[in-house]
């Protein structure tokens, strides 16, 4: 008889938010999410070992460790936020088509050298 165990790690992302980066000091989105951390046995996990929530920085990347309490207060405002928002435009209006670029007049004909 085996045993078949290890450790599995699971990621999720909880929601994005838009912040202050600590590291980079620039308003960016910040990606909020959760790594659980599981005993596993024949590859299902069983027994949580311990979970942890970060935010990501979308522009120097830097991940930072939060609370739950951080983490859940977060993702609620952004959903709180975008609730209330007044039906935002996923996209610009697109631009007119570019007008035809001009008919290029043809290169004169190259003049027999006599
Ligand atoms: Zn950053």
């Amino acid at each position: 008889m085996f045993l078949i165990f290890g450790i599995k790690r699971m990621s999720r992302r909880l929601g994005t938010v838009f912040a202050l980066c600590s590291q980079c000091h620039t308003p960016a989105a910040q990606v909020i999410g959760r790594r659980s951390t599981w005993f596993s046995l024949f590859f299902v996990p069983l027994i949580p070992l311990g979970t942890k929530y970060f935010s990501t920085c979308t522009l120097c990347g830097v991940s930072t460790k939060l609370t739950k309490e951080q983490a859940t207060q977060m993702v609620a405002t952004a959903a709180q936020s975008s609730a209330t928002a007044q039906s935002p435009t996923p996209f610009p209006p697109s631009p007119a088509p570019l007008p035809d670029p001009p008919a290029q007049a043809l290169p004169p004909p190259p003049s027999p050298t006599s």
